[in-house]
């Protein structure tokens, strides 16, 4: 048996109250976002060592806090675990394109948009994660794997979390219940290990104070503000599609998302009939004829993936762009992607500035620093 196991991130919670009411926690966590937003204006991004030389400072003078250790190491840490801060190898940090819509949000008091965000985030929110070094092997989406669960069976005891929901690192380990439906059928652990209870008193309590779920004595239950929205989110996805590497997930445009959004392959041939098939690259990018044509594809610059951060479809002609297979590989795969996002999004930019997206933003949808 490994030793593998839900890890929770940094030192602590992101939240300790209902988004809206302006606790000591919640309302450093806001400074934090508001910090790296305010401080990356120039670069796209701010250095980790100048976040943890100022970050005191700043929330004592903007936020009334108190001087307090872990701040500068840890405290980040949930909030780049939820997605809401991006960290590159360099150790540079930035807001997410979501942590940037979470913050305008959070700032027009839109706090119920607020919970829809972050819930969306605890969708994406993958093991490995950059907050939680020590889960590197584990391939799995740790809270699509509790709200099924919950949508399953509307409510599960606490000590279920504790004891066997942090040890499902793989199908074989749900391969009993998916047949039973019985959630005794799920393993259950022995375990006195403290650091099983970090996942527990920090991410789920969290949960809970953010009413996203809800505790009735021992039970858990998905609150019902949020009930419908968790449907929508799982209502087309498999436990199998839980498990799998990260990039997988996030770039196979076939998967997931088409689950998700029903795609419209006519918007694809009239974006490439707009575009004359010639590769947004480079026109000089021939590939071969199919139906009298140089051969290309359509990509979504904005991935269908991000759909739920955005208020309208995705699906249209002017979020399409077409590519040579060649650069539309690059453009999924590439280690390093910023001459091609350069391009795109400077052909894109009215289309992408009009719905708010800045380069920034695409720079961090494609997990690349400006
Ligand atoms: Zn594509
Ligand atoms: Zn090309």
């Amino acid at each position: 048996m490994s030793d593998i196991f839900w890890q929770a991130p940094g030192n602590g919670k992101a939240f300790d109250s209902f988004i809206g009411d302006n606790s000591k926690m919640n309302s450093r966590s806001i400074g934090v976002l508001s910090f790296i937003k305010e401080f990356s204006k120039e670069q796209g991004y701010v250095k980790e060592s100048f976040f943890r030389a100022n970050i005191k400072k700043y929330l004592e003078d903007n936020y009334n806090e108190m001087p307090n250790d872990s701040l500068d190491t840890h405290f980040y840490k949930p909030l780049l675990f939820y997605g809401f801060i991006y960290r590159d190898k360099n150790y540079n940090l930035s807001l997410s394109i979501e942590g940037n819509i979470f913050l305008k949000k959070y700032k027009n008091k839109d706090f119920l948009e607020c919970r829809k965000i972050l819930l969306n985030q605890l969708d994406n929110t993958a093991y490995p994660n950059n907050a939680t070094p020590n889960v590197k092997s584990l391939n799995l989406y740790p809270f699509r794997i509790l709200f099924k669960i919950l949508l399953d069976n509307s409510e599960i005891n606490t000590k279920f979390i504790k004891s066997s929901l942090v040890r499902i690192v793989n199908f074989e380990d749900l391969r009993d219940y998916l047949t039973s439906k019985n959630l005794n059928d799920i393993k259950e652990y022995k375990v006195d290990s403290s650091k099983y209870e970090k996942f527990n008193t920090w991410v789920i309590n969290s949960l809970v104070d953010l009413k996203i779920l809800k505790r009735e004595k021992e039970k858990l239950k998905i609150d019902e503000e949020m009930y419908e929205h968790i449907q929508y989110l799982y209502k087309n996805i498999d436990y199998e599609d839980m498990f799998g590497t990260q990039n997988e997930q996030y770039f196979n445009e076939t998967n997931i998302s088409k689950k998700r959004t029903k795609r419209d392959y006519k918007i694809i041939d009239e974006a490439k009939k707009r575009d004359k098939f010639i590769c947004a690259i480079n026109e000089k990018h021939n590939t071969f004829l199919s139906g009298g044509n140089n051969y290309t594809e359509g990509h979504h610059l904005i991935p269908m993936f991000q759909q739920k951060n955005f208020d309208f479809s995705l699906d249209i002609v002017e979020n399409i762009t077409t590519l040579c297979p060649n650069c539309h590989r690059e453009v999924h795969f590439a280690d390093d992607k910023k001459e091609i996002l350069d391009i795109l999004y400077e052909k894109q930019q009215d289309f992408l500035n009009s719905y708010g997206v800045q380069k920034i933003d695409l720079f961090s949808i494609y997990k690349q620093s400006l």
